[in-house]
């Protein structure tokens, strides 16, 4: 079986690829076994040492990793060039502090002495999607390898070629063979390897579907999983916000990754009084967007990553417009090649629309308009979706209340949501199970062991 990596701009075949056998798959499953066995044992000094060369390497050949990624799912290279220096932050970061946070912690119990250890758990899968194709990798290995697994990555079936790219900065930062490894699979030869004694743990970051049967074989099998789902972002503009920053972070917010992102604002939920300034703000933003070539770095619109998106938010819109939503488009038109679809505002958009209620993976904003801020946190919460949420107040201490009152992992306030390797990241509710990042991510995949002696 073949999986194809298609250049979302162009429309043409970039390569194929072969997937392995499930013979093939197991070899190199052993391999990574036999890799973790050895690496578990190495020094952390001498790991965070190969975290640092990771860095090194992604911003030796940065250019040419954010080119791949561009051509691979369509995104402007301005962001992908971002991302892979993102990446390289993040392996500085567990370089610097990846010793403290592992440091054996000592209790005081009255026993002689009791402690806590933290040591790995074998080999994780990492099932990643394409939006972020490195990032979303690198947040995940790093931490997981760091801590002494192994860990390996079956990636979105679009991105084979970042993929294999990842595999090689691993190698050229002097890590030992097998220790990071892409397999070419399906995501059924996925199941089969997490529903067995293949793999020890698995961390997704994709959509609920997949969450839901990913976690539903690892639960049977009882192995740790870090779940990093879908999101309905809700961005909240209360009547004393400054709206004019409101409104520009909001189009950013909707806007990054030609709205391909977890945390992407994607309800836009203000109060009645500002609503009007607010829109003519927002759609003037909309209206400067630049649809064109990912490449050049003037595009501020991409293609979507697969045709099939085209289709899926045509099929939203449509339910919208049925439902009396009001479509605002810039004015320019779209290229005639290459799966691009026009970003657009919803104005009049109500919450049984599937705007408001799906998870909407593309540029589509809708605007919902509240009475008040008790409306807009109700609003705000009917959502089976809880990652992210932003609040747009000058009352930043009105504003950090209401954000205890919101059902997500995030909240930023006055600012889009964002991630950070430092600061804990994940959802709650339907946008999934764990945290990645930060000192809490780097705890995922280790057993947290207790010892007392007498
Ligand atoms: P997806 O279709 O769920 O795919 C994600 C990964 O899971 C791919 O590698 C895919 O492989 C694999 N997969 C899908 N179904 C599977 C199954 N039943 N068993 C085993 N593997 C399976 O998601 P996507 O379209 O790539 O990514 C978009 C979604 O990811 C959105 O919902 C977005 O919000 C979410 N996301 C969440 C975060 C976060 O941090 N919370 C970050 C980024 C993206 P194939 O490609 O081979 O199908």
């Amino acid at each position: 079986m073949k999986i194809t990596s298609i250049n979302p701009y162009t429309e043409e075949i970039i390569e194929e690829f072969e997937l392995l056998t499930e013979n093939q798959l197991h070899v190199e499953i052993k391999k990574s076994r036999e890799a973790f066995l050895k690496w578990r044992n190495v020094e952390i000094t001498e790991k965070t040492k190969l975290v640092q060369n990771l860095a090194m390497e992604l911003r030796k050949e940065q250019r040419r990793y954010a080119a791949t990624i561009t051509r691979e799912m369509g995104k402007s290279i301005t962001e992908s060039t971002a991302e892979v220096e993102k990446c390289a932050k993040l392996c500085e970061y567990y370089a610097e502090n990846a010793a403290e946070f592992l440091k054996t912690e000592y209790i005081q119990t009255g026993e002689k002495q009791c402690y806590v250890n933290f040591e790995p758990l074998g080999i994780v899968l990492a099932i990643m999607p394409w939006n972020f194709p490195f990032w979303q990798v690198f947040r995940c290995a790093v931490p997981a390898i760091v801590s002494g697994n192994s860990c390996v990555l079956k990636h979105a079936s679009n991105v084979p070629r970042s993929a294999l790219e990842i595999e090689s900065i691993f190698t050229n930062a002097g890590f030992p063979l097998n220790v990071f490894k892409t397999v070419l699979i399906d995501a059924g030869s996925a199941i089969k390897l997490i529903d067995g004694d293949k793999v020890d743990a698995v961390s997704l970051t994709g959509s609920n579907k997949a969450g839901e049967q990913i976690g539903a074989i690892a639960g049977k099998r009882i192995k740790p999983i870090v779940l990093e789902l879908g999101g309905s972002d809700p961005f909240i503009v209360l009547k004393d916000a400054d709206i004019e920053r409101a409104a520009e972070t909001a189009a950013r917010a909707r806007m990054l990754n030609v709205g391909q992102s977890c945390i992407a604002a994607k309800r836009f939920i203000v109060i009645e009084a500002v609503a009007g300034q607010f829109i003519s703000r927002f759609t003037e933003h909309f209206r400067s967007l630049k649809m064109g070539d990912p490449m050049d770095e003037n595009t501020t619109v991409c293609p979507l990553a697969r045709r099939d998106f085209v289709e899926e938010l045509e099929g939203l819109l449509n339910d919208a417009r049925l439902k009396g939503g009001k479509i605002v488009f810039p004015d320019e038109p779209r290229p005639p090649k290459g799966f691009f679809f026009t970003p657009c505002i919803v104005t009049n958009a109500t919450r049984e629309m599937r705007i408001a209620r799906e998870e909407v993976f593309g540029p589509i904003a809708p605007v919902l308009i509240v009475a008040n801020e008790e409306e807009a946190v109700l609003v705000a919460n009917d959502t089976e979706y809880g990652l992210g949420a932003c609040i747009w107040s000058r009352d930043v201490d009105k504003a950090q209340r209401l954000a205890t009152l919101i059902q997500s992992g995030i909240v930023a306030i006055n600012d889009m949501v964002k991630s950070d390797p430092r600061m804990p990241f994940g959802g709650i509710k339907k946008s999934g199970i764990g945290r990645e990042l930060s000192h809490y991510g780097i705890k995922a995949f280790v057993n947290i062991k207790t010892v007392v002696v007498k």
